[in-house]
């Protein structure tokens, strides 16, 4: 198979074309308002009537015509928010207490902030030298939107700013997406699933022959008490990944460790069918046992990179199945793992969830410290940003290179450090890829 090694905004290029072709989920159900939180909406949500409904008062005050504003007012009544003035228009020299959210009387065209007054023996001042224009402190009817008026368009990824506005159309329910399958397979034959338990100082070896990592416990008990071998890593890939996709919206399903073996693997890819994007972790690097590209080809896939300059996650791969699902094997590595879902998986991700913005997302910050450059590669360094009034500042955070998921932990974000650049000094702005 042919090497393709793209630079990284090449690499994103190609992605972001795929994503493009993606057809949205055929599948749209219903489900209650909350529960459309993290969900993307399969239709757009329309104004249900004009908004305000009707000319509402901004403030709590009186509701006057604007041209009365010097004279002596008198007050013939009170509309509360929820009341609609049932007296007579109001007319020159009148008017009427109003609450915030009241709809305006017939007649009046203006309220005075209540701050803004006094009454005497029913008789209204406005404040002297205030002067007051048609339509201050009132929306009027239809102004933020007329019935009818798409307020929120198909693709869009619902957070509580939707749902606000999908409660002010009376909707108790919304049409979503419904969540594209993921399927996920962590490679290693060095991998413990967290819940598989293991006996300790099993096995008797041959003379001569490695240690199966079974067989050498280290003294550690899992967390379900049985031991863990001395050269054996607990599957993280797995988790990290289904975190990830859940929160895209997407529904992770985690299949079992795949050997770094073809027949483990081949095992694997067959029990992926059906699912909408498959997932694969380790075993796309150098080594002897990486077989993952190899099991992928002879299924007949089609590769689009097999390989991307940047640091970590370079020996990362991207294509399609014979049966046109997109799979990326990813980097086993977990940092490089899950800097490359964030770069990569998740904007084809969102595409497949149906959302219509899937673009990394990529923000800036100063650097807090000086910070070496020259790589070859765009790197993407755990860092830690903080926010703050005055600006907002990263600092990568120190790390043992790939492997290191603590240390990403420690970090809320990535710096991004294009290639070639000699060098970043403190105080300068640089990007930052957020997660
Ligand atoms: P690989 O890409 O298979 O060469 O793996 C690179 C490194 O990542 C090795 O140190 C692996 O042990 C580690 N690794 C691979 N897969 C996982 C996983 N699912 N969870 C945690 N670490 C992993
Ligand atoms: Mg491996």
């Amino acid at each position: 198979m042919a090497e393709r090694v793209l630079r990284f905004a090449e690499a994103l290029g190609v992605v972001l074309a795929e994503a493009g072709r993606v057809a949205v989920p055929a599948e749209v159900e219903s489900v209650e308002l909350l529960h459309a939180v993290g969900r993307v909406l399969a239709e757009a949500v329309k104004a249900n009537r004009d908004q305000p409904p009707f000319d509402r008062a901004t403030r709590d005050g009186y509701a006057l015509r604007a041209v009365d504003t010097g004279a002596a007012l008198r007050v013939v009544g009170q509309v509360r928010a929820g009341e609609v003035w049932c007296g007579a228009a109001l007319g020159a020299g009148e008017a009427i207490e109003i609450m915030t959210g009241a709809p305006l009387p017939a007649g009046a065209d203006a309220v005075v902030m209540v701050e803004h007054t006094a009454v005497e023996r029913g008789v209204l001042w406005v404040e002297p030298g205030r002067s007051l224009k048609p339509g201050e402190n009132v929306v009027a009817q239809g102004a933020e939107a007329r019935a009818g008026a798409r307020l929120l368009p198909t693709g869009r990824a619902i957070g509580a700013a939707e749902v606000a506005v999908a409660a002010s159309c009376g909707r108790a329910e919304l049409p979503v997406f419904a969540r594209p399958k993921v399927a996920i397979v962590a490679t290693g034959d060095e991998l413990v699933e967290l819940a598989e338990v293991h006996t300790a100082g099993a096995k008797a070896q041959s003379e001569g022959e490695a240690m199966r990592p079974e067989a050498e416990a280290s003294g550690y008990p899992s967390v379900a008490g049985a031991m863990i071998g001395a050269a054996e890593i607990y599957n993280s890939n797995s988790y990290a990944l289904a975190a990830l996709v859940r929160g895209e919206g997407g529904e992770a399903r985690r299949l079992a460790v795949a050997r770094d073996t073809v027949e483990s693997l081949r095992e694997r890819l067959a029990e992926a069918k059906g699912c909408d994007l498959l997932l694969l972790s380790g075993g796309v690097s150098m080594g002897k046992f990486d077989l993952v590209e190899q099991v992928l080809t002879e299924a007949g896939a089609e590769f689009f990179f097999t390989g991307a300059l940047i640091q970590p996650g370079k020996p990362i791969v991207f294509g399609r199945l014979a049966d046109g699902t997109h799979f990326f094997g990813l980097p086993g590595n977990p940092v490089s793992t899950q800097v490359c879902f964030h770069l990569f998986v998740a904007p084809l991700l969102r595409a497949m969830v149906g959302r219509t913005v899937i673009a990394p997302m990529f923000s800036e910050a100063r650097l807090e410290e000086d910070v070496k450059g020259g790589a070859k590669v765009t790197r993407f360094l755990p860092a830690e940003m903080t926010s703050a009034w005055d600006g907002v500042t990263v600092k990568v955070v120190g790390w043992q290179g790939s492997g290191d998921v603590s240390a990403n932990a420690r970090g809320n974000c990535y710096c991004v450090l294009p290639e070639g650049v000699e060098g970043f000094a403190k105080g300068e702005a640089v990007r930052v890829l957020l997660r």
